[in-house]
């Protein structure tokens, strides 16, 4: 009998070796991954330069505090400034997407002087205590009074803006895409908006990228489509390929000052070298392209099956949408097809796939897909 507290249904499935995009089980049985361990899986598994680099650093040092000069905390700021596109930004290093959100939404309040926070509908931030209480989802609980400071507008509803940020709003929190609210795309025009109101009123805009950033989309972040910049960014999921690590960007306009914010695990050696790995793959193996590519790839083959509501999202970041609870259909595919997806809500399948995902890979998805979607209808 288990004595892990029992707080998410587990699938009776346990990975123990993986490369690239496929996974085996204690009983040597193959699976195709097309979700990432909810996209964390940017580079692939058990990417060789990714082993070699990790492998190396654990030799050499694996952690000390933040006390001392740690260089390889400068050369992933410095690489990922580049990647990114946000040379100029700052960097903080964290452990996980909460723990950068929670940190983004402090910076907001020491730069403004405020506490109000506008969030959206169906928004997911992560379950610390104050990314939490920025959360609109009825399964997900804010602890008792966490979100008396939180407002939740409309998403993608450019009129709600006007009246809902106001002169003591602090931040404004949005994903690029929203990831646990269904693949939904915020549009050009709202994030647009929402950069002249946070302009208007002083409120920071922390775009949430913890999901859809890290290259998914095609860009780095998702808000580059829109062409704005925000106050803040936060990022995690496939910043270390598995290894925690999560990072907030942060614009050249806010001040830092001795004790403004702090972390014993964050930047540690191991992460970093995990950071500057996956780094280094993205940029030397054109991964972004490779997402924009297969990613479109996967639509097209999507729009060809058909049957399903909608279909949503950019590059590697996919929802499915039936008129109908996706259950049986993920669990076909998984124990039938062997192959891992990922849900948005009862009706969404939703896919995360390695950026490094393969047109044979695709193919084996859509082929398995439109062996089920043809035999529901
Ligand atoms: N923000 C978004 C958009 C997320 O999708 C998630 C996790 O799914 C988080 C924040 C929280 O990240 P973490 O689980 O690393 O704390």
């Amino acid at each position: 009998m288990s004595h892990l507290f029992d707080v998410y249904p587990l699938y009776d499935i346990e990975p123990v070796k993986a490369e690239g995009s496929y996974l085996w089980d204690t009983n040597g049985t193959k699976y195709l991954d097309l979700y990432g361990g909810h996209a964390v899986i940017s580079v692939g598994h058990c990417h060789p330069y990714y082993v070699e680099m990790l492998s190396k650093q654990l030799h050499a040092i694996n952690f000390y505090s933040n006390s001392v000069k740690i260089s390889l905390q400068e050369e992933l700021a410095e690489k990922l400034g580049d990647l990114s596109g946000y040379p100029d930004y700052k960097l903080f290093l964290v452990n996980s997407g909460a723990e950068a959100n929670e940190n983004a939404l402090k910076l907001a309040s020491f730069h403004t002087g405020r506490s109000k926070v506008v969030a959206f509908t169906k928004a997911f931030h992560g379950r610390t205590a104050g990314a939490v209480a920025a959360t609109d989802n009825p399964s997900i609980v804010a602890p008792v009074n966490y979100n008396k400071h939180v407002t939740f507008l409309p998403f993608n509803d450019v009129d709600a803006l006007e009246n809902g940020i106001t002169e003591e709003v602090c931040a404004v929190i949005v994903e690029g895409i929203q990831g646990v609210g269904g693949i939904q795309v915020s549009s050009d025009t709202f994030l647009q908006a929402l950069r002249k109101k946070c302009d208007e009123t002083g409120a920071v805009l922390i775009l949430d990228s913890v999901q859809c950033g890290y290259g998914r989309t095609g860009k780095f972040f998702s808000h580059q489509f829109s062409g704005i910049h925000p106050d803040l960014m936060t990022m995690a999921k496939g910043m270390g390929n598995g290894f925690p690590i999560g990072g907030v960007l942060i614009s050249p306009k806010f001040k830092a000052s001795y004790g403004l914010l702090g972390t014993t695990f964050g930047g540690n050696h191991m992460a970093c070298a995990a950071g500057i790995a996956v780094l280094d793959i993205m940029k030397n193996e054109n991964l972004l392209d490779n997402a924009t590519e297969i990613g479109e790839y996967l639509m097209k083959g999507i729009q060809e099956i058909g049957g399903y509501k909608e279909l949503r999202g950019r590059g590697l970041m996919i929802g499915i949408e039936y008129d109908f609870p996706v259950k049986d259909l993920r669990n076909k595919l998984l124990f039938e097809h062997k192959m891992f997806t990922g849900v948005a809500g009862a009706n969404t399948i939703r896919l995360l796939p390695s950026l490094a995902l393969g047109k044979d890979e695709a193919d084996l998805f859509l082929e398995a897909l439109r062996i089920e979607v043809t035999s529901l209808t």
